[in-house]
């Protein structure tokens, strides 16, 4: 893609409050940056993430991407654990979408069920 015009689109989609538009365009930026795509020369690298950020603030509320849930494939746990970062930072493992449950839409293991599995396997070794 090229940044450049990305970048333009991306600005005349927030004048023309077309919010979904911007969003979707500063995404692809956010992306692109992220694989180490180079920068569009009329702006620093600096600038432009800061754009960027203030566009998905101020879109974030049009969103249609699911919010991350989660739930514990064992008990209820992962209530108001808002990120993916957090859920493993607290320790759960083998998180992974779950679009077909209604409660979350990941699961995982939450840190004290992972514990359990570990004891249950210690025992029957
Ligand atoms: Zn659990």
């Amino acid at each position: 893609m090229d940044p450049n015009q990305t970048f333009l689109d991306m600005f005349e989609a927030m004048k023309n409050e077309d919010f979904e538009t911007a969003r979707e365009l500063a995404l692809a930026l956010q992306h692109w940056f992220a694989k180490g795509g180079f920068c569009p020369h009329h702006f620093t690298r600096r600038a432009m993430q800061t754009y960027i950020d203030l566009v998905l603030r101020r879109t974030s509320e049009i969103s249609r991407e699911p919010v991350f849930s989660l739930i514990c494939q064992h008990c209820d746990a992962g209530e108001g654990i808002k990120t993916e970062e957090l859920a493993i930072a607290e320790g759960w493992s083998e998180i992974e979408p779950a679009f077909d449950l209604p409660q979350a839409n990941y699961s995982g293991i939450c840190p004290v069920c992972k514990e359990t599995q570990e004891n249950e396997i210690d025992d029957n070794q």
